[in-house]
């Protein structure tokens, strides 16, 4: 089944090489199984990387901006499936809309801000999508730790980590990704009580 995957990920032109060449490779593999991809469309960094990719795979990714961002031209100018929208906050929604798969490639903020808001969306049973953090190089087990902690003072339940997918490898990735869809969640598990 053809799916959309939403990545999320670095706008950063200064990061390691290692982490280039990863995007590019994750990229090309979830194109090479027929999947097409949802970003926020921007030129420089990770983002660039996973954009210039599909293009040169001749896949097909859909960017998502705001206005703001066109207006200083950080929209990636190859990238011909374009949705402009007035805010951040309309850009994050119309990312998740439609989406099967979020991933989160290394990242700073924005990645985070994104994954964040995502998983809660699924703890809330607002998205079934699977969620996965590629955990390159250990660059995600500080997030693991964060979310294990809340689990272990009981701030959240083991069953909300279990709803998120920690890899570090590009084939578990891969089997995440072409997998069948994660069980539907019940809104009565969101909360803890
Ligand atoms: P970060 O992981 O902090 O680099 O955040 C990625 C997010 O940064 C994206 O979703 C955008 O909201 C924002 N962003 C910052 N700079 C750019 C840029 N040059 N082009 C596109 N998006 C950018």
């Amino acid at each position: 089944m053809s799916k959309q995957v939403c990545i999320y990920c670095a706008s950063s032109q200064q990061v390691a090489a290692k982490y280039f060449q990863h995007s590019r490779e994750i990229t090309a593999q979830i194109i090479a199984s027929d999947h097409h991809i949802i970003y926020g469309g921007g030129a420089s960094g990770l983002m660039g990387a996973v954009a210039d990719t599909v293009i040169e795979n001749k896949g097909r990714i859909i960017g998502v901006m705001p206005h703001f961002m066109k207006t200083v031209e950080w929209n990636h100018p190859d990238v011909t499936e374009m949705i402009y929208v007035d805010t951040m906050a309309a850009r994050k929604e119309r990312m998740i809309e439609g989406t099967d798969v979020f991933i989160a490639l290394p990242g700073g903020t924005g990645t985070l801000e994104e994954i964040i808001e995502v998983i809660t969306l699924k703890r809330l049973g607002q998205t079934h999508a699977s969620i996965i953090f590629y955990n390159q190089d250990g660059y995600y087990d500080a997030m693991h730790q964060m979310i294990s902690r809340a689990v272990d003072e009981r701030f959240m339940t083991a069953s909300h980590l279990d709803m998120i997918h920690f890899v570090s490898t590009q084939a578990e990735l891969m089997d995440l990704v072409n997998a069948e869809a994660d069980a539907i969640i019940d809104i009565n598990t969101a909360v803890v009580r």
